[in-house]
């Protein structure tokens, strides 16, 4: 009987699994992906966490995980196939029996769901910029968004690609303002404003995308050799469906203390509503929700 079973190793589960080490738990960490980090590891550069200029996003979901297993936290590689009450968490690789469960499973990109995205999917249609960047070294390229996301692929790509376009749907970006600084001066960074994607069009390989001004409403063909998709994120939420309560876009309602409405379930990271989703807020959940599920053991001894 675990303490607490914690399902995702992102920025908050990694925290989480060290903060219940320290607080003396019995605590396992389950991660799907056969890497921890979460979204992070497909981070070109994190230049906002304190203390750590500039590093490699890969590096740092290392450092976390290295940090978890230098103090003994213990992981299990498997998918969660559902949580039951009790708690029962259900996985590919068997059952592990709980007091608590402190769902940080993050998210997930969001798809334009246009014609012509899933069918070249992996054919010059991505959603990782760091992944996949390199397959389009001296092309032309367009990323689709305005958030900090899209902002750091056209950063990341301009390095690489001869030409990269920036497609966003208004005319003012959403990112950060020093990342709207930094694309803005790139020279071969062409930002297209007021646009969006109807179609993504090509044979075997992206080869053009349909755009259209949605000012003008003037409809335009774009060459492009590769399309990255960056225009947000989705909770993994769906097996905290109808086991506690998610808002209208599928998030875990919770404050920061991470405590959800269904008595011994905690919440933490990406997955929570909250209004700030960084590397920094996700870890500072994954603290507090330990802390919480702290005293929730000691009230149900
Ligand atoms: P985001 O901040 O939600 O931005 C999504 C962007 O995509 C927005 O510009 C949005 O346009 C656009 N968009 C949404 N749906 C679209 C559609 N159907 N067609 C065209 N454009 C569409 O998402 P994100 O950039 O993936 O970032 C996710 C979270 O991680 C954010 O909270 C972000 O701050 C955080 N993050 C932080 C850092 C950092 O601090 N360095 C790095 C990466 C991510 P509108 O602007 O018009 O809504």
């Amino acid at each position: 009987m675990y303490d607490v079973v914690i399902i995702g190793s992102g920025p908050a589960g990694l925290s989480a699994s060290i903060y219940a080490k320290r607080a003396g738990l019995k605590a396992v960490t389950i991660e799907k992906s056969p890497m921890s980090g979460g979204q992070v590891v497909n981070t070109y550069e994190v230049d906002n966490y304190p203390g750590l200029p500039g590093i490699n996003g890969f590096d740092m979901g290392m450092k976390f995980r290295e940090h978890a297993d230098k103090l003994g936290c213990e992981f299990v590689n498997a998918t969660v196939r559902a949580i039951k009450p009790g708690f029962m968490v259900e996985t590919d690789a068997g059952l592990f029996e709980t007091k608590t469960v402190l769902a940080a499973m993050g998210a997930t990109h969001a798809k334009l769901n246009i014609p012509g995205e899933e069918e070249l999917a992996g054919m010059g249609v991505s959603y990782c910029a760091t992944c996949d960047g390199a397959f389009f070294k001296g092309k032309t390229t367009a990323v689709i968004g305005g958030g900090d996301v899209a902002v750091e692929d056209a950063i990341f790509l301009a390095r690489g690609c001869e030409k990269v376009y920036l497609i966003h749907r208004r005319d003012e970006l959403r990112a950060a303002e020093i990342l709207q600084q930094e694309v803005k001066s790139l020279p071969n960074v062409e930002i297209i404003w007021d646009s969006v994607a109807l179609s993504i069009e090509g044979e075997d390989q992206v080869e053009s995308l349909k755009l259209k001004n949605v000012k003008t409403g003037e409809e335009s063909q774009l060459s492009v050799d590769g399309v990255f998709v960056a225009v947000g994120i989705l909770p993994e939420s769906e097996l905290l469906s109808g086991v506690t309560e998610l808002d209208e876009k599928g998030y875990v309602i919770a404050g920061e203390d991470g405590v959800c409405k269904t008595p011994g379930i905690f919440v933490a990271g990406d997955i929570r509503t909250k209004k700030l989703r960084q590397i920094i807020t996700a870890a500072a959940d994954g603290a507090n929700a330990i802390t919480s599920i702290q005293e929730y053991l000691v009230r149900n001894k």
